[in-house]
């Protein structure tokens, strides 16, 4: 179904909820006050599987909602970030490394600033799940798709759905590229066993496949000023700008990035 193409929807990206100041990182605090700031403006955090359905059925991005993911599933959105979206009656949609759950961040070099912390346990992501909060893929083991083999990526795909049926007892919809990693093989097979999936493309969702959705990531949006100006529809153009400066230093300096 063809979205309007003035109809714009914010998917934020945060990973860690920790006091470290990494570039993965939002303070508890902070998280706190992102999301007072989204019910004082009567806007609602919900999950990614919410804002389809709703695209799907309307033909449209609801109205006043923000998605709200988290990469990587770190237990500290059990402690931390769940509490709080509880309390303004938000869901989101976490993406798990399920060959990690119960684990460690230990799949390769850790973002700068950014300590060892525990991953989420298959009870805390099923307690979530009954909570209304959305489980979704982030592989199996974290691999960049683009350095894997074809069998490589369908592995990953099908043994992180595998784990989080078995686990779960649900089939997940959503799926997150590692490092925002696109090749037309990943892209393929992702629209073949997720019903949609997420990259790293900064700026908000328009009328884009369901297989490549941009995102907003939260480390651009540290200042209070810049996340109301987002949730105003007014942050487009400095998106844009980010966008472009982070092309460039990918094609300067081979920066595969660290998200
Ligand atoms: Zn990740």
């Amino acid at each position: 179904m063809k979205v309007a193409n003035t109809n714009k929807l914010a998917i934020l990206t945060y990973h860690s909820v920790d006091p470290s100041g990494s570039v993965v990182s939002v303070g508890p605090m902070d998280f706190a006050r992102q999301m007072d700031c989204l019910s004082e403006r009567a806007i609602r955090g919900t999950s990614l599987a919410e804002a389809i359905t709703f695209r799907e059925r309307m033909g449209v991005w609801p109205e006043r909602v923000v998605v709200l993911t988290f990469d990587d599933g770190f237990a500290n959105f059990y402690e931390a970030a769940m509490p709080v979206l509880g309390r303004h009656g938000f869901t989101a949609t976490v993406f798990t490394v399920c060959g990690h759950m119960g684990g460690l961040n230990d799949w390769g070099p850790r973002p700068e600033g950014l300590g060892v912390l525990p991953i989420l346990s298959w009870q805390q992501a099923a307690e979530l799940a009954r909570s209304g909060i959305e489980i979704g893929s982030h592989t199996q083991t974290h691999r960049d798709l683009r350095r894997c083999s074809t069998a490589q990526v369908e592995k990953e795909m099908m043994v992180s759905r595998a784990e989080i049926e078995k686990h779960l007892g649900l089939q997940p919809q959503s799926f997150a590229y590692p490092y925002g990693g696109i090749d037309p093989v990943s892209r393929r097979l992702a629209a073949t066993h997720f019903r949609a999936s997420c990259t790293t493309e900064l700026r908000r969702a328009n009328s884009d496949p369901l297989d490549v959705l941009p995102r907003v990531d939260m480390h651009y949006l540290r200042s209070r000023q810049r996340f109301a100006s987002l949730l105003d529809g007014q942050l487009d153009q400095y998106l844009a700008f980010r966008r472009l400066g982070r092309r460039a230093r990918r094609v300067f300096f081979s920066d595969s990035g660290t998200l």
